[in-house]
């Protein structure tokens, strides 16, 4: 996994206990932090448990230069071995982009994230998609609509990782052993052509929600006037 290292020169929030690693995972927007923290575990296997969030600004050495950054850290207990289990993300990009709070813009940026690997944004693209149909069928065009569109920026973050011109993303996008082999076992599901395919059958679903919410919108406000 990449990670970016920075040394620490200085916290600000002197309640917030002592950072033990020095590991903070890069993140383009909240809501990948949270897709991130959703599907950790401890160590032994065990769930964690709530977590206390701690804001702080950091002055970190880069080379020669020294920028600031703002740090966020999450601090759980695990519920099994009762270890404590830290967090810390660089969230300077999230902060200034005011579009990253809207449900489905996971990455504003054009490059691939470094705490959310290839296979994960796919599964979790799929997940989304599933959701979305869910909402449909229970009747809620709006919810069907943002969630086939986060389904649809999901697999834009998977394409992010591919090599211009290239069908089959590299090794490198996938973080674990787990999800490389997964990646081997079913590299066609990763084909690019498949997912711009699906990409598009999920905005096509979205386009559908959205003419249905507004004709909904539009039968409540002429049965109310
Ligand atoms: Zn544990």
């Amino acid at each position: 996994m990449a990670e970016k290292k920075y040394r620490l020169r200085r916290l600000n929030n002197r309640h917030a206990p002592s950072l033990r690693e020095e590991t903070i995972h890069v993140v383009h927007s909240q809501a990948e932090l949270r897709l991130y923290l959703s599907a950790r575990a401890c160590q032994c296997g065990g769930k964690l448990g709530t977590r206390r969030k701690y804001r702080s600004q950091l002055r970190a050495a880069k080379g020669k230069r020294v920028i600031t950054r703002v740090i966020d850290r999450y601090v759980t207990v695990c519920r099994r071995c009762r270890d404590e289990v830290q967090f810390a993300f660089d969230i300077s990009e999230p902060v200034t982009n005011p579009k990253a709070s809207l449900p489905y813009v996971l990455n504003p940026t054009s490059k691939p994230s470094e705490v959310i690997d290839a296979g994960h944004w796919l599964n979790l693209a799929y997940g989304y998609f599933e959701a979305a149909l869910e909402a449909q069928f229970e009747g809620d065009p709006t919810a069907c609509r943002d969630l086939a569109l986060t389904a649809a920026a999901a697999i834009e973050e998977v394409l992010k990782f591919y090599p211009e011109g290239r069908s089959l993303p590299p090794t490198s996008a996938f973080f674990t052993p787990d999800s490389l082999n997964n990646f081997q076992q079913q590299s066609q599901l990763f084909h690019r052509d498949v997912l711009r395919g699906l990409r598009d059958v999920y905005r096509q679903e979205a386009k559908k929600s959205e003419g249905q919410s507004s004709a909904l919108d539009n039968l409540l406000s002429s049965v109310l006037d």
